[in-house]
């Protein structure tokens, strides 16, 4: 009997820890149909296949485009670039956002596209950043202090639209973190 009791405690302990811990996270992204975007979406999207001509990927022949609008309306877009030494290949995302806060430093940034393609054509699946480009593009957020919209093409006739890159990285590290510095 005691030994009953025993195990029944050990297990009331258990499940009480396990509805103690167990957290639910949830992430919200917009599906819109292609034929729906708006001008200003549409744009967006045109100018990011357009940059895919602007890919240097003769090693993977895995074409990656982003196009970044900017606050002052201005849309900038970059590709991704191999190098024969694979890991020092820049991710399209990367060459984008460098470019975008090269040529217009200070104006936020308020969405990115991204399209990929292989040798059959456009990817039409989500395809969604690597690890690496969302810590980069969390690090834009923070350093602005505003969200930035990740469009993606979810499939043949959608696009997918996440608010923040941090809904693609969730539990990011950033700059909170880290000691404040005198500059
Ligand atoms: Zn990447």
């Amino acid at each position: 009997m005691a030994h009953h009791s025993r195990q029944l405690i050990l297990l009331l302990l258990f499940k009480l820890q396990n509805s103690n811990m167990e957290k639910e996270f949830t992430i919200r992204y917009k599906l819109i149909q292609e034929q729906h975007l708006a001008a200003v979406e549409q744009n967006l999207y045109d100018e990011a296949v357009a940059a895919l001509e602007k890919s240097y990927s003769p090693y993977s022949n895995f074409k990656v485009a982003c196009s970044i609008l900017l606050e002052n309306g201005a849309v900038v877009s970059g590709a991704n670039q191999e190098v024969a030494s694979y890991p020092v290949s820049l991710c399209a995302e990367g060459v984008a956002l460098s470019a975008a806060s090269s040529l217009h430093p200070g104006k936020g940034i308020q969405a990115m596209f991204i399209v990929t393609k292989n040798s059959t054509g456009i990817i039409r699946e989500t395809v969604a950043p690597c690890g690496v480009c969302r810590q980069r593009i969390v690090e834009y957020e923070t350093r602005q202090g505003k969200s930035i919209s990740i469009y993606l093409l979810a499939n043949t006739s959608n696009v997918v639209v996440f608010n923040s890159a941090k809904d693609l990285l969730p539990f990011a590290f950033d700059s909170h973190h880290l000691p404040i510095k005198n500059v």
